[in-house]
């Protein structure tokens, strides 16, 4: 049972100001030096409400790198071209690895452990890139009509540093094309995957965006049916035991909320019938989650007893 609390922007921007130095406790992505640029001062958090009220604090409508976050708008997309079909070429397990590791994959024979780690996220960019005639528009065009916003942009100086970096995912990539697994060209797929990361949203535009996963799959503003429920069930099953990296299991201990982070900073987490709750501060922890976002929802979720294991 959510509590009701009146003074949620209070709430909130107590805790902006709670975390306001949390950041030298991180360390901002460095892996493309496009991301290693930003301010890692950067601090903000929504809550969006399947009634329609959106309440945030700090800088949440400063837009930002989505990063991993697009995995879960990529997986919606490719669910419903592929269907059930889709899990005969990705698993729906925990990986128990970093994100971006390659040695489960040569293990496991070219199957992903799930969607949301990159060999998994590159198999959906595969899904996208063969069964859309132009892919990136598509997932542009995508999440521009979910946040009801046409200023959501790709960042070309962080695609480029993608792009130019991008060699471990290309191994990925061609290590599932070696065991049949995946049926586009690798630069192609590369390319896809590369633009969906770059995309650039803040987190009052993230959290509305996602409001049909706390909503049985329904878009609350538009009444528009993103997903079915039971997809729905299943995307949120995947980000409660996956959507974190390798602190998954620990989050869902102490937070309880299906969630992604993305290596941007950003969070999200679902709160079922509820809302969604988007942070972002750019410094990470060791496990590339940002360390304000994490506590930010955490306390959030305790605070209102969010938790869906109550
Ligand atoms: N573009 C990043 C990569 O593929 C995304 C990683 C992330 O946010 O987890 O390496």
């Amino acid at each position: 049972m959510v509590k009701k609390i009146s003074n949620l922007r209070e709430k909130l921007q107590s805790l902006v100001k709670t975390y306001k130095n949390a950041y030298m406790q991180g360390a901002v992505a460095d892996y493309i030096p496009a991301l290693a640029e930003v301010n890692p001062k950067m601090l903000g958090v929504c809550v969006a409400t399947i009634d329609g009220k959106i309440t945030g604090a700090g800088d949440y409508q400063q837009p930002f790198s989505i990063q991993s976050i697009s995995k879960i708008f990529a997986l919606v997309m490719a669910m419903e071209r592929l269907g059930d079909s889709l899990w005969q070429r990705v698993n729906m397990e925990p990986s128990g690895q970093p994100f971006n590791s390659i040695i489960q994959l040569e293990w496991e024979k070219g199957i992903p452990r799930n969607p949301v780690i990159n060999a998994g996220a590159l198999l959906v960019s595969d899904v996208l890139t063969s069964h859309f005639c132009a892919s990136k528009l598509a997932f542009l065009t995508f999440l521009r009509s979910l946040a009801d916003s046409d200023a959501i942009k790709i960042d070309n100086h962080v695609y480029q540093s993608e792009l130019s970096h991008g060699n471990r995912n290309a191994a990925l990539a061609y290590l599932m094309k070696s065991f049949g697994n995946i049926e586009s060209e690798i630069p192609d797929l590369l390319s896809h995957y590369f633009t969906q990361c770059s995309i650039k949203m803040s987190c009052q535009q993230l959290a509305q965006s996602l409001l049909f996963l706390a909503n049985k799959g329904v878009n609350p503003r538009s009444n528009k049916l993103i997903c079915s429920p039971k997809d729905t069930h299943r995307i949120n099953a995947i980000l409660s035991t996956s959507g974190m990296y390798d602190q998954s299991g620990e989050f869902a201990f102490s937070v309880g909320l299906p969630a992604k982070s993305g290596v941007g900073g950003g969070v999200v987490a679902i709160v079922p019938n509820y809302g969604v709750i988007c942070s972002w501060s750019p410094p990470l922890n060791k496990f590339g989650n940002s360390v304000a976002g994490v506590n930010l929802v955490a306390d959030i979720a305790q605070e209102l007893g969010l938790s869906i294991y109550h």
